[in-house]
């Protein structure tokens, strides 16, 4: 077994790839919960926890399936006022609203007051589409599409393309400037993406000749 890399344990990335130095709160009045395939396991370049450093309301939540939306978050809520992000079908012929079309559980486009929060799938594309999948209840909820209008930050480092071809935590930037919230908090996710991205070009990471060890993800939270 490889010697244990120094993790930080508050981002779980190797220190080199930690960006927590340049965390700044941030604070959307949107719910945030990422839903985990159990076997996405980037340590290094992984976003979602980028976002929980960022946004300490935001959840990640580890697993494959859940009964409902209560389920998986533990919690009563109104499911009528949350809206998945994924690669939904965008009706014809719909403007975006600044890189997101915001569309009701049918697919059609809404005006309906913002949701109280968002459920995004966190893995591969594979991966999220099994996530999709299996909880079924995912349709009940209202819907978000992205139309991103920049390349993914990933750049070349990443290996299989993420769903929209953009990282979770952008999938969340993205997300809430679209439902209407302070677009600094897209700026500054992504600055804090762009940092860890450089800092792993900086250490020589690369993904194809997996340079680096791969270390188990330490238990989350
Ligand atoms: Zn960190």
């Amino acid at each position: 077994m490889r010697e244990e890399e120094d993790l930080d344990p508050r981002c779980g990335k190797p220190r080199w790839a930690c960006v927590c130095d340049r965390v700044t709160p941030l604070r959307p009045r949107t719910r945030v919960v990422i839903l985990q395939h159990p076997q996405e396991d980037d340590v290094v370049l992984g976003t979602a926890r980028i976002v929980t450093t960022a946004i300490a309301s935001a959840k990640i939540i580890v697993g494959l399936s859940w009964a409902s939306l209560d389920a998986a978050l533990g919690e009563t809520v109104d499911r009528n006022r949350w809206s998945s992000v994924y690669a939904h079908k965008i009706p014809e012929g719909a403007a975006d609203r600044n890189g997101a079309v915001v569309m009701d559980r049918h697919g059609e486009l809404t005006n309906a007051p913002r949701p109280q929060g968002i459920v995004l799938l966190d893995g591969t594309w594979s991966q999220a589409k099994t996530l999709w999948w299996r909880n079924p209840w995912l349709l009940k909820l209202g819907r978000i599409a992205l139309v991103p209008k920049q390349p993914g930050i990933y750049g070349k480092l990443r290996q299989e393309p993420r769903r929209d071809h953009v990282s979770t935590l952008e999938a969340v930037g993205g997300a809430l400037t679209g439902l209407g919230e302070d677009p600094k908090i897209e700026a500054e996710l992504n600055k804090l993406m762009r940092t860890m991205v450089q800092r792993a070009r900086d250490h020589g990471f690369d993904p194809r000749k997996k340079t680096t060890p791969v270390q188990r993800r330490p238990t989350k939270e």
